[in-house]
């Protein structure tokens, strides 16, 4: 990412200076090393001599800091997601797209200077954008959980004084399951937002009543329509009539987002027939940065109109008459494992460079309706695989893509179009 981004400074703080070294060795361009909790930065200089490096004491005070010419244009920040292909994918969101993102969230919430917002996702998952400047606008106070707290992510919502919770569902899946989500639990809780993966009705329901005094919003959207973009309200009475396999619908679109619901030739599909969503509207990022290919691929125009749509590759349907859209699963193979995006594909990619193996098939398992526990890999090979090559994997992805098993077959099963039965591995793993 350091590579593919062209960044030219990072600051570093304390807890991370471990990773410098590695990074400096993976990195042949100069970069520019900003570490504002160290005074000296002399081993550093000797150390690394293609690299300039800043303390502490070499920074000018604040209030010579003159902010830089943004425009709505400019780019906020680049955001890799999990790309198909092997190579993740730097998503250019922009100042415009994500104050529209910030306008409508601190509006809706009617966010003030009392709240006080969990942020709970790693600084790489677009969600935390929101927790952080959807809290500073406004004045609001954001609490980080300490590491041992994010195995009782409950206490830290009291000891906090949390008024305002954002997780993937995973967490609250997690807590019900702890017991975490009794009956009044979290009276001071006044907005749940959940996002990243699909929200469980039951998990919903059991949310409401832990949190008795909140909205229970589920919000929807990929990286690249910024942070979120559809939002539906947990309603106790009319909810459970509108939501479907056990999943609570994404709701509308939020204001100037454009949804439009397509079948395989890009042709709108009729209310109450599910097809691709695709939107349009000022959170629609830039595309991808320095890959027009796979830009033009997933940033399309649709037959005589002239915005460009994102292809989000989740299948959806609008009911016949009023109603929420309904999230219906992937039209590829994205997972979600714990909200985090993986592309089946990259896993694939990269077991089959280590393994020298052609056939290869990544899966996730088990599978809920908030997403996937893990990845499994299945291998086209005669022998049980090399321990060694579980390593080698691991090492170049992510923890939550490193696949958990691998399991031979002499032979893969296939379908009608001869190829590989992905519906047929998930049997086999049912059957283990
Ligand atoms: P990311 O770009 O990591 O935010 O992942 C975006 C993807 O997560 C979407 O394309 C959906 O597949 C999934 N997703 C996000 N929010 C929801 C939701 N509320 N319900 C169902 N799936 C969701």
């Amino acid at each position: 990412m350091l590579r593919r981004s062209g960044c030219r400074s990072v600051v570093v703080d304390e807890t991370s200076e471990k990773q410098l070294p590695a990074l400096l060795e993976a990195s042949e361009a100069p970069l520019l090393i900003v570490l504002p909790h160290r005074d000296s930065v002399e081993d550093l200089v000797s150390r690394w001599p293609l690299h300039r490096f800043l303390g502490g004491r070499d920074l000018v005070s604040h209030e010579s800091w003159r902010s830089p010419d943004v425009r709505p244009d400019s780019i906020a920040y680049l955001l890799f997601t999990s790309g198909s292909t092997g190579i993740p994918k730097g998503v250019m969101v922009s100042h415009r797209n994500v104050q529209s993102y910030l306008d409508f969230i601190t509006q809706r919430l009617c966010i003030n200077q009392e709240d006080r917002f969990s942020q709970m996702f790693d600084m790489t998952f677009d969600l935390s954008v929101a927790d952080m400047f959807v809290a500073w606008e406004r004045g609001a106070c954001i609490c980080c959980p300490p590491e041992n707290m994010l195995v009782n992510p409950g206490r830290f919502i009291n000891d906090a004084r949390l008024t305002i919770w954002f997780s993937v569902p995973s967490t609250a899946v997690f807590m019900k399951r702890l017991g975490a989500l009794k009956p009044g639990t979290y009276p001071g809780l006044r907005v749940s937002m959940f996002c990243g993966e699909a929200l469980p009705v039951d998990v919903a329901k059991a949310w409401i009543e832990a949190a008795p005094n909140s909205v229970v919003d589920n919000i929807y959207g990929p990286t690249e329509l910024t942070i979120a973009c559809t939002c539906y309200r947990w309603d106790s009475a009319r909810s459970p009539l509108e939501a479907e396999h056990g999943v609570v619908p994404i709701g509308e679109p939020f204001p100037g987002m454009v949804p439009v619901v397509v079948d395989e030739a890009l042709m709108e599909v009729l209310p109450g027939e599910d097809g691709e969503l695709l939107m349009t509207g000022p959170q629609l990022s830039l595309g991808y940065w320095n890959d027009p290919t796979k830009t033009a691929a997933s940033f399309v125009k649709l037959g005589d109109r002239s915005e460009i749509f994102y292809r989000t590759g989740d299948r959806v349907r609008r009911p016949v008459g009023e109603g929420p859209l309904l999230y219906r699963g992937r039209v590829d193979n994205q997972i979600k494992v714990l909200g985090h995006r993986v592309e089946l594909g990259e896993v694939e990619a990269v077991v089959r460079e280590e393994s020298g193996v052609d056939a290869v098939v990544a899966l996730g398992w088990p599978q809920a309706p908030a997403g996937a526990g893990g990845v499994e890999i299945f291998l086209q090979a005669d022998d049980p695989v090399d321990p060694a090559l579980r390593y080698r994997v691991a090492k170049r992805l992510p923890v939550y893509m490193a696949p958990r098993r691998y399991h031979c077959l002499t032979r893969f099963p296939v379908n009608a179009n001869g190829k590989y039965d992905r519906r047929a591995l998930i049997q086999l793993l049912e059957a283990m």
